[in-house]
């Protein structure tokens, strides 16, 4: 079967002023529709600008990206922007929603973007909401939600396009540990019951675990790729000392 994303030798090196940063240097990667997958490693790693050229937010400077086996990797800004809107999904640390907009307006931007019609688009956000669990906090705005109801609004903002990859950036950073561990175990949920393929990125060996494979970033290099069988329950990982059985524990420092 073609996978869904194939990378060849993907480079990204950064100019500035003090040099040349080279924060990916040779990612072969190929990742196949249903998989959860979490992207770990260290602070500066490059965790961060792997994402951002998976979820064609940035282009590589070298190597060749295969996504549902098109090169994508010299497409034009709009067509970027294009297949971003109606391909992926995006989930944030710090959440991202408009502020006035409600939850219900926050799910529907990414509708009103692709030029569904307005009836539809509070259908299918309502929808959404339902599926995270937040149908009676549709016309609630932002600063009236928890930050891990915030995240829910976000995670179903992200589903609007029905996207093949969900894509998230430390999606659990900034809530507490047992508000985290609910929002794993919704990622869960959809991988499992949705098939939703997702990409998650994080520096904690804790939140990794909840995915099924877990590829190791060092110095812009994959360190390490493997699967993770069944994860074990969120609740059971609560406590941070031994996060993953130990064969599975790869050698990254906390940040
Ligand atoms: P992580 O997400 O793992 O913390 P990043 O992908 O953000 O790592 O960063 C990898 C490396 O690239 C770091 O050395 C960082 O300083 C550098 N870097 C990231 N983004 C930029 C940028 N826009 N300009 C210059 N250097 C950058
Ligand atoms: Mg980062």
């Amino acid at each position: 079967m073609q996978p869904l994303i194939e990378l060849n030798n993907i480079q990204k090196v950064y100019h500035t002023d003090a040099g040349d940063v080279a924060a990916l240097r040779g990612v072969s990667l190929r990742i196949e529709s249903g998989e959860f997958v979490a992207i770990v490693g260290a602070s500066g790693s490059g965790k961060s600008t792997l994402l951002n050229v998976l979820g064609l937010l940035d282009r590589p400077t070298g190597g060749r990206y295969l996504f549902e086996g098109r090169d994508v990797s010299r497409l034009g800004r709009t067509a970027l922007a294009h297949l971003r809107n109606r391909k992926l999904g995006f989930v944030f640390q710090g959440f991202n929603l408009l502020q006035r907009q409600t939850a219900a307006d926050n799910v529907e931007l990414p509708l009103l973007y692709g030029g569904v019609p307005p009836g539809q688009r509070r259908s299918r956000a309502l929808e959404l909401l339902k599926l995270v669990g937040l149908e009676s906090r549709a016309t609630h705005t932002p600063n009236q939600l928890s930050g891990g109801q915030q995240q829910r609004v976000a995670i179903a903002r992200a589903l609007a396009n029905r996207p093949r990859i969900l894509l998230a950036d430390e999606p659990t950073g900034n809530l507490d540990s047992s508000t985290g561990a609910e929002i794993l175990q919704e990622l869960r949920r959809l991988n499992r019951e949705q098939g939703q393929t997702i990409i998650l990125v994080t520096h904690d060996l804790a939140v990794a675990a909840a995915a099924r494979r877990l590829v190791t970033v060092r110095d812009g290099r994959i360190a390490s790729d493997h699967h993770q069988g069944e994860p074990r329950p969120v609740e059971e990982r609560a406590a941070p000392a031994s996060p993953l059985p130990a064969n599975a524990r790869p050698a990254v420092t906390r940040s």
